[in-house]
């Protein structure tokens, strides 16, 4: 099946990225979010990263507005009815990631393709809301979306081989490298990476050493291009805590328990760079 309508579902940090690299391969793009704020801030956003690209002289301005007239966005889900495959990048809450794909099944053509970002919520579970689980799979994608190489394609059990081999070209089609994982809690990428965060946020907690001395360790001792914690400000402090409920939930092994500063920041409303306040202050 040849994708030229692709929808994007959440129009956040990780949904405008994904929008922008799909329009960039010349895909049309329809990107949605529950209020129009949300959708604008997500376009404004494409049309600042593609500006700063013109200026580093990497896109002239005619390619630029090309891109961005290439991406159209909505408030109502009912308007995916027109794309040829779907990637969900809402927040990462299992309830609503269901709904999203329950509704999704009825809206989109059953030749369709429901990818989702999650970071860590099994496939297989989504899947299952579905009447088409074999065509449903994990595309997950790396912050910021447009820099990163990475996609972690992610096969579920019920995964068919035309779905994982369409999302695969896909990737290749944005200019990504695709790498294939199976279906478990926080897949490859986070399975590693959120641990070693959570301990980087107990090292806080316990006052083993401060924010930027636990990130400088990370950077020079381990050639980190970024620390721990500023690299969980960076992917939002509400995203990482749920990464590590989905591993502690999935495992129930006590090694992935979230660190209480982790829960307590989100409680409070700090979620990192999204929220102008984390482990760092982000606030000028
Ligand atoms: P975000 O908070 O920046 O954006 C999420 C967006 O989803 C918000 O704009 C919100 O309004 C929207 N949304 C909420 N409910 C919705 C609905 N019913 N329909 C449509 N939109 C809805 O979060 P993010 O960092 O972009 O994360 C999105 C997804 O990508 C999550 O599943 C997350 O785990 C995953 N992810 C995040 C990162 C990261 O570094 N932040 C990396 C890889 C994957």
């Amino acid at each position: 099946m040849e994708v030229k309508k692709f929808g994007v579902i959440g129009a956040g940090q990780m949904g405008n990225g994904i929008a922008q690299v799909a329009a960039a391969s010349g895909l049309e793009v329809l990107m949605s979010d529950i209020k129009e704020e949300f959708t604008e801030k997500g376009k404004s956003n494409i049309a600042r990263n593609l500006g700063r690209m013109v200026e580093k002289g990497k896109l002239d301005n005619g390619a630029a507005d090309a891109i961005l007239g290439r991406v159209a966005t909505t408030i109502n889900l009912e308007d995916m009815q027109g794309v040829d495959f779907v990637v969900e990048a809402a927040v990462e809450r299992e309830d609503l990631k269901f709904k999203i794909f329950q509704d999704l099944d009825k809206i989109c053509r059953p030749e369709v393709i429901l990818s989702t970002n999650t970071s860590s919520i099994p496939i297989g579970r989504i899947a299952a809301q579905t009447s088409r689980p074999d065509k449903v799979i994990g595309m997950h994608f790396m912050n910021p979306v447009p820099m990163m190489k990475l996609v972690e394609v992610i096969r579920g059990l019920a995964t068919s081989e035309e779905t994982f081999k369409i999302t695969w070209s896909l990737c290749e089609q944005f200019g990504k490298t695709p790498a294939e994982a199976n279906d478990f809690p926080g897949f490859i990428a986070n399975r590693i990476l959120m641990p070693m965060i959570n301990e980087a946020i107990f090292c806080l907690y316990q006052n083993v050493g401060k924010a930027e001395d636990i990130d400088t360790v990370m950077k020079l001792g381990m050639n980190h291009p970024m620390g721990p914690l500023a690299l969980a400000d960076l992917i939002g402090l509400d995203t990482c805590l749920a990464i590590m409920e989905t591993l502690y939930d999935g495992f129930k092994d006590p090694k992935y328990r979230p660190c209480p500063l982790l829960r307590k920041y989100v409680e409070s409303g700090w979620l990192g760079r999204k929220s102008g306040k984390g482990f760092y202050d982000y606030s000028s």
